[in-house]
């Protein structure tokens, strides 16, 4: 599949023509969301979805990513494009007749109902015969692996298994598309990342197709097959997490996504796909240019894995001298925070059994330059 529109930021590189890739299963095409007719909270959206996959869009808080969603469900209205689903338009689709499923952080089940009425509510409203909707409840709650609790009132329940009954009560009508808005966002971090493989679990084991959101980049890394970040209303990059973390198509994505430690920098020259960038400091170092223009103040990016810091007598190439700041023992790794002689902070993760080095000592510290990528310091995350 590779359609003009399945790439990075499409919106700005092609036609206006609306138009449905014929292998989406969703396709988002030109959509444009304003509430005040002012700012586009969606601008110029074109996303393809596959069957099947599972797709998070990421993105921090106001980018709209639960507009884009409340769009797709028939909650909210497009200013301008068009919605496909399974080839075709939702324009004048009532959200009843879309079929898909939804589960909401905030989108409590039904207090006064048996769980097992919370989730036969979406097949009586479709019509499901009496005794179809308890061999379906059922199976629903063996799914989520709560076969137990179906007598029971949803206060009755830990978070977390509420939660799970909110799924069984999205996935029981078997949707094409089940959308989940932040459903973690209120269970504790335990708890929070036993969900995440259990919905990755459930999604491989359904094959449904699943639209996530979440502002979370380490949960989005986890779930998704693909991710889609956002930044005010526009994809940023589309693709799956390893691509994203790896190849981030700008310092938005570099530094939403992971950690990452940013050096300013100018891009003095590229040659052969490589690029010279010369730090605050005057030192030049070897670095990927990927969207920093020659001559314009630039952003460089390296994660923390990829610092490497020097012995006492130990030469380092493509290096920079540093101060060692502070060291800190986090179990697994050595975390080293290090000042640069421009003033930047670089912070260094080692292996555990890594020479500890001193604070206050002079240290040189480097990386490849194929781990350093120089980005347009005017597109970086805020
Ligand atoms: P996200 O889910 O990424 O946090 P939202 O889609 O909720 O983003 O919001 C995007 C922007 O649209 C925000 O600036 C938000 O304040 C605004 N917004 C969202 N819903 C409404 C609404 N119903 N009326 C007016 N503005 C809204
Ligand atoms: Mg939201």
């Amino acid at each position: 599949m590779n359609t003009p529109h399945s790439g990075k930021i499409a919106g700005d590189l092609i036609s206006n023509t609306i138009q449905s890739d014929s292998d989406a299963f969703v396709s988002f095409a030109n959509v444009t969301k304003t509430y005040d007719g002012r700012s586009k909270v969606v601008d110029g959206l074109y996303l393809d979805i596959r069957k099947g996959e599972f797709l998070t869009l990421l993105g921090p808080s106001g980018s709209g990513k639960t507009t884009t969603l409340m769009m797709l469900a028939g909650f909210e209205t497009l200013t301008s494009g068009e919605i496909f689903l399974d080839g075709s338009s939702l324009s004048n689709k009532p959200p009843h007749l879309r079929h898909i499923g939804m589960v909401f952080q905030n989108y409590a089940l039904f207090p006064h109902m048996t769980v097992a009425e919370n989730i036969a509510f979406p097949l009586e409203v479709r019509g499901v015969a009496r005794a179809e909707i308890g061999k379906l409840v059922a199976k629903a709650l063996d799914m989520v692996r709560l076969p137990n609790v179906g007598d029971r009132r949803p206060a009755q329940l830990s978070g977390g298994q509420q939660q799970r009954i909110a799924l069984a009560r999205a996935l029981v009508f078997e949707p094409r598309l089940v959308l989940m808005d932040e459903p973690l966002g209120a269970l504790d971090k335990q708890l929070r990342e036993h969900m995440q493989y259990e919905i990755r679990a459930l999604h491989q084991r359904l094959g449904v197709t699943v639209v996530y959101v979440t502002h979370d980049q380490t949960e989005a890394l986890t779930m998704s097959d693909r991710i889609a970040v956002f930044d005010s209303g526009r994809v940023r990059q589309l693709a799956d997490p390893k691509t994203v973390y790896q190849q981030p198509s700008d310092g938005f994505v570099a530094t939403f996504v992971g950690e990452g430690n940013r050096l300013d920098g100018m891009l003095s020259s590229i040659k052969d796909g490589w690029g010279q960038a010369i730090l605050a400091d005057g030192t030049a170092i070897g670095v990927v240019p990927v969207d920093a223009r020659a001559g314009e103040p630039g952003m460089i990016v390296v994660r923390p894995e990829h610092v490497r810091v020097a012995g006492p007598d130990e030469a380092m190439v493509n290096g920079l001298e540093t101060i060692v700041e502070d060291v800190v023992f986090r179990g697994d790794r050595l975390i080293i925070r290090l000042r640069t002689r421009g003033g930047g902070e670089l912070i260094a993760q080692l292996n555990i059994d890594h020479a500890t080095p001193r604070i206050g000592a002079n240290v040189r510290a480097g990386f490849e330059a194929g781990n350093a990528r120089i980005y347009d310091k005017a597109l970086m995350a805020r």
